[in-house]
């Protein structure tokens, strides 16, 4: 038998619940996450110890992880091949894509790349569009250029500085 004992003036103390985020999915499809932070889902796992054996027999469509993880894989000979998008995860507004490395992603995996700017429980504050020019603004973002032209994919919401890649560019010309 357990005995509570009170002591007077003794507060417990509070262990806040570890709250994990909801991927908000760019594309439906069966995604591996490589941060740690996220809830799983049906379609989402969470692989914070990067692409492993675990991560390769899950078979994701659809990769999301930090540009250093990608760009590793990237390199790579037995690179992951992945059939559907990366999801470029980006938790500081001063380390964005730059659209040189944008091309050489999408080159070297050959899909197309969705970057996602989160705070640091993994909460959107700006994620890309279909459309691929720029990234939506959900909240906060204060002090970044904005684009404020209407996005092809309809979405009003501002957008963070245009990131239409010049690969695609060069598809519509
Ligand atoms: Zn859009």
């Amino acid at each position: 038998m357990q005995v509570r004992i009170r002591i007077p003036g003794c507060v417990a103390p509070y262990f806040r619940p570890r709250i994990r985020a909801v991927f908000q999915a760019p594309l439906e499809a069966r995604t591996a996450i490589l941060v740690r932070g996220f809830a799983p889902s049906r379609r989402v796992r969470i692989y914070p110890e990067g692409w492993s054996e675990r991560t390769s027999r899950f078979a994701p469509e659809m990769l999301a992880a930090r540009i250093a993880q990608l760009r590793e894989l990237a390199c790579q000979i037995d690179r992951p091949s992945i059939s559907h998008a990366l999801v470029v995860l980006c938790y500081d507004s001063a380390s964005f894509l730059l659209p040189e490395e944008r091309d050489r992603l999408w080159r070297a995996f050959g899909v197309p790349i969705f970057e996602q700017y989160l705070d640091k429980w993994n909460e959107v504050l700006a994620a890309e569009c279909v459309a691929h020019a720029g990234l939506h603004v959900k909240r906060g973002c204060e002090g970044l250029p904005l684009d404020v032209t209407p996005c092809p994919c309809g979405d009003p919401a501002l957008r963070l500085r245009s990131t239409r890649p010049r690969l695609l560019r060069a598809a519509v010309a």
